[in-house]
């Protein structure tokens, strides 16, 4: 899935099957594949660190057929690379697509979306960032916006 997934984004065919023991540098392979440095993701060194895995590309001997990182997989509009710098993110509503039908106000667990004037309204007050709206949202409709507060 490339773009802004799990329910937003778009499959992308990758025309290949990794598989291994190795939970961690399966995870590391693919980040390397799309592109992206796996030890930039903390979540990959944190479980290198307690023995988990191999997070270092280097180290990780891939059987098979030898695969090459793509150059164009299209990430989230907002990417948080590293991501111990997370900016402060918050949903948003492009007015253009939406058609107001509800979902996101319905499965929303902080009650955080209120009908509004034919187009929900975040309450940024309750809003946790879970982006359950988005991913119940068929429209796709609901992105991630960096936020100024
Ligand atoms: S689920 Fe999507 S289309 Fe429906 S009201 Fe919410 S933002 Fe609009
Ligand atoms: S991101 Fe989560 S908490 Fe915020 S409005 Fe969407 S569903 Fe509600």
């Amino acid at each position: 899935m490339e773009g802004s997934g799990a329910a937003s984004g778009d499959p992308r065919k990758l025309g290949m099957i990794l598989a291994s023991t190795d939970a961690v540098a399966v995870d590391s392979l693919i980040c390397h594949i799309l592109g992206e440095s796996p030890l930039e993701l903390p979540v990959n060194v944190n479980a290198c660190e307690r023995g988990l895995g191999e997070a270092n590309i280097t180290k990780i001997k891939v059987l098979g057929d030898q695969v090459e990182p793509i150059n164009d997989f299209k990430w989230p509009s907002v990417r948080i690379f590293p991501l111990d710098k997370i900016p402060l993110l918050k949903p948003v509503i492009d007015h253009e697509i939406c058609t107001g039908c509800g979902r996101c106000i319905k499965n929303c667990p902080m009650k955080a979306l209120t009908p509004g004037n034919e187009i929900p309204e975040f309450n940024y007050e309750e809003c946790i960032t879970c982006m359950c709206c988005s991913e119940m949202c068929l429209e796709k409709a609901i992105k991630l916006e960096n936020s100024p507060v």
